[in-house]
């Protein structure tokens, strides 16, 4: 037999950004529940659990001294201050563990982050940018989800700029109108990033 071309397993980093209320997180949810070979990146963070939260799965929640000790042993992909306020941060283990697995690993992290990784993992980071068709709509969306008062809603919305602007330094753009039209854009990544020569 004569052997043709084949694609070489070569599992990656996708890195999804956008500002809150772009739906970043159902999205993952929901790709992640068609696509059995990618898992969520778990982050570590400084902030307080929220709601149903629970350590070890939605994040690693620690101290802000624990948090120092990951950055002094090196032992983050990358990290950043997010709003000037919490740590958050990716820890190096988890995406070696999945990577030996054989998995991809998405992740939501902010634009500083996003970067890093850029930087860190040019041949293994596909960055992908996420968000909601107009402000109009974000600001729907955030008075619907009734967590914020009219104050709050308008600094959301001043940081939600700010991070928008930062599209372009993203590879792909998905515009979050109909989340299952979302989703399956998402897929498209995912399959296209399979099929790409990279030896
Ligand atoms: P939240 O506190 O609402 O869960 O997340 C706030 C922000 O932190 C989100 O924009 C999210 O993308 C970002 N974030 C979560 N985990 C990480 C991480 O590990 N690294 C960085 N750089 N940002 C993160």
């Amino acid at each position: 037999m004569t052997a043709y071309p084949e694609h070489r397993s070569h599992t990656r980093l996708f890195v999804l950004s956008g500002p809150s209320g772009a739906g970043k997180s159902t999205l993952i949810h929901k790709a992640l529940a068609l696509e059995p070979n990618c898992v969520a990146s778990i982050s570590a963070t400084t902030r307080a659990p929220r709601g149903q939260e629970q350590n070890g799965v939605d994040y690693d929640f620690c101290s802000e001294e624990e948090f120092q000790a990951l950055i002094n042993d090196d032992l983050l992909l990358e990290y950043a201050q997010v709003f000037g306020k919490h740590f958050y941060g990716t820890p190096k283990k988890f995406i070696e563990e999945q990577f030996a697995d054989g998995k991809n690993v998405i992740m939501d992290i902010d634009v500083q982050g996003a970067m890093q990784i850029r930087k860190r993992m040019p041949d293994d980071a596909v960055l992908i940018f996420v968000t909601p068709p107009t402000q109009e709509i974000l600001e729907q969306r955030l008075r619907d989800r009734g967590t914020d008062d009219a104050v709050a809603i308008g600094k959301r919305l001043e940081t939600a700029a700010q991070e928008i602007a930062q599209w372009k330094d993203y590879d792909y753009l998905i515009i979050n109108d109909d989340v299952d039209v979302a989703v399956a854009q998402l897929r498209n990544i995912l399959g296209s990033a399979r099929l790409r020569i990279d030896w």
